[in-house]
């Protein structure tokens, strides 16, 4: 189900099993956003039959926070632009090169460019492997880009986060809302999951500039700032 979070920003819940994240829709009076494409092609169909259903017009562009499969698998059937950072497509460019058989999957595991929690969580997803499509960005960007959907703003700013090597937050300045990807989490393609400190640091000194009351990560639920506060907290003394 869509869930309203403030006058113009909707989102459809993250699924666990499938590692599907949260996927961001920012209603503009003149033109809609998403914020990620979606892990399959089922996956962001559900999340257009949510707009549809709920009277809401349809996404003209999708925003991507990061490069990891679960956020960007969609793309490639999106009917309007995408827009990412240079250094998401930059990734994206060698993932498009991938083959997607079963033993094209277990060499990229054997080498490490792929992590087991995305293999796993891949093929939950995928019932035929062969159908994934990788495909860079319509658009990208370098450091900044804002977006003036009518009466509503984002402002997108990339941030060095633990958990990927790109990654940029998007940020709702009239609801004060703060789309993160999934930042707060570690790094499983280099670390199995852990931090590296310098870069959890970073992230948390810099974003916390930012004026947001409402924290969404992609797999979590939204966080209020004093609970994005007791996340850090918890993680500065299990992972640290
Ligand atoms: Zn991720």
């Amino acid at each position: 189900m869509l869930t309203q979070i403030s006058p113009h920003v909707y989102i459809l819940p993250f699924d666990e099993e499938r590692d599907r994240p949260n996927l961001g829709y920012i209603h503009g009076k003149n033109y809609s956003m998403l914020i990620d494409a979606g892990n399959s092609p089922a996956h962001l169909q559900k999340m257009l039959q949510e707009i549809e259903e709920a009277g809401l017009p349809a996404p003209k562009i999708a925003l991507i926070t990061h490069w990891h499969w679960d956020h960007t698998f969609a793309m490639h059937v999106f009917d309007g632009l995408t827009i990412a950072h240079k250094n998401t497509n930059d990734i994206l460019d060698t993932l498009t090169r991938w083959e997607w058989t079963e033993e094209a999957m277990a060499e990229r595991l054997r080498t490490g460019e792929e992590c087991e929690f995305c293999d796993t969580h891949i093929k939950v997803e995928y019932d035929d492997i062969t159908q994934i499509k990788v495909v860079q960005a319509d658009i990208e960007f370098e450091d900044t880009i804002s977006f003036n959907l009518g009466n509503v703003t984002v402002e997108v700013a990339p941030i060095t986060n633990p958990h990927s090597d790109d990654g940029v937050v998007a940020y709702v300045k009239e609801d004060r809302i703060l789309f993160a990807g999934d930042a707060d989490t570690g790094d499983f393609y280099k670390l199995s999951g852990g931090y590296d400190p310098k870069r959890f640091h970073h992230y948390i000194s810099e974003v916390d500039k930012i004026g947001y009351e409402t924290y969404i990560h992609g797999h979590l639920d939204p966080m209020t700032r004093a609970e994005t506060a007791a996340l850090r907290r918890k993680i500065t003394e299990e992972e640290l």
